[in-house]
């Protein structure tokens, strides 16, 4: 209809493109002060052995609790992090406290940090990553640092050699969310990657029994382990989605069925109760 109106085309839709640019203004301003003011902190999110059930790790989760705005998902504010370049200070305060939290728990309990495009290609990532390490006494080989397929659409800035360095540091590398972005296989010969992070849309739709989602399971599976990659299954929600992945081999298993993101001394408290017993976290 507004098509009719020919010019009133862009007008139609102003009001509401104006109040998300205002939104995303506003979340700007506020995400310039958040670490001042010391407004993030992390969840810990369970991973877990897949056959055993043992307790593996944790994923470190970003939260931003604003005074006003309240809880911000980061998928509202990483974006707008990235745009902006926030994401570097950001992200070396992720790494930072993900590796003090972690040097508390008993080894080798692991730690898996996200980490942005932006900031694998700020040349101070590689002493981020080093000081966090020096300075926290964590071993290297309990950090890894999850990337998404996207750090290779920039391969002109050498996303390659730069995980090559992260790796020589002796810490591990996994590729999140695989199968949902720009999937080349060609980087996974170049790369060693720790593990493939399996997105929860194949977990999903295997579970409910699309055929072409367990074959596609089945295929990454046998592929990391050619490749001598373990591979997490994320997103793991009910018994019968448990099953599954156990059925098709994945190493870990990671999502809501054995546990949401946990506050600190929660994840810490799990953490030390699966240690040295090495109990089974599954139920
Ligand atoms: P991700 O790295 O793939 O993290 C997994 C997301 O899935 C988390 O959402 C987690 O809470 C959610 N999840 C885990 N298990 C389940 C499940 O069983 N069912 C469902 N429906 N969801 C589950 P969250 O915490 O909202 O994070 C969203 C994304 O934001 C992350 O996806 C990651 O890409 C990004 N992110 C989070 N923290 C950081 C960070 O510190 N730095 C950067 N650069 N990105 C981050
Ligand atoms: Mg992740
Ligand atoms: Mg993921
Ligand atoms: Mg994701």
């Amino acid at each position: 209809r507004s098509k009719d109106r020919g010019g009133g085309v862009f007008h139609a839709y102003e009001p509401q493109l104006h109040a998300e640019a205002e939104e995303r203004r506003l979340l700007e301003l506020a995400l310039r002060k958040a670490l001042e003011r010391d407004e993030f902190h992390l969840n810990y999110q369970p991973v877990v052995d897949a056959r055993t059930g043992d307790l593996r790790g944790f994923e470190a989760l970003l939260r931003w609790q604003h005074p006003e705005l309240g809880l911000i998902p980061p998928n509202r504010f990483i974006g707008i992090a990235e745009e902006t370049r926030l994401i570097g200070a950001i992200g070396a305060w992720v790494v930072r406290t993900a590796c003090m939290e972690a040097a508390r728990w008993p080894a080798p309990m692991r730690i898996a940090v996200n980490v942005s495009p932006e900031q694998l290609h700020q040349p101070q990532f590689l002493n981020i990553v080093a000081d966090a390490l020096g300075d926290s006494g964590l071993d290297p080989s309990r950090l890894e640092l999850e990337v998404t397929e996207s750090v290779f659409l920039r391969e002109g800035l050498g996303a390659t050699k730069v995980l090559e360095k992260i790796q020589a540091l002796g810490v591990g590398l996994s590729l999140d969310d695989f199968g949902t972005g720009y999937s080349s296989l060609g980087y996974l010969g170049r790369t060693r990657f720790t593990s493939i992070k399996i997105d929860r849309s194949f977990v999903r739709n295997a579970a409910s029994g699309t055929p072409e989602a367990v074959a596609i399971i089945r295929a990454v599976v046998a592929m990391a382990d050619s490749l001598g990659m373990a591979t997490t299954a994320e997103g793991v929600e009910t018994a019968r989605e448990l099953q599954m992945v156990q059925q098709l081999g994945c190493t870990c298993i990671q999502g809501f069925y054995f546990g949401r993101p946990l506050a600190v001394a929660d994840a810490r408290a799990l953490a030390l109760r699966n240690g040295q017993a090495a109990t089974s976290a599954v139920a």
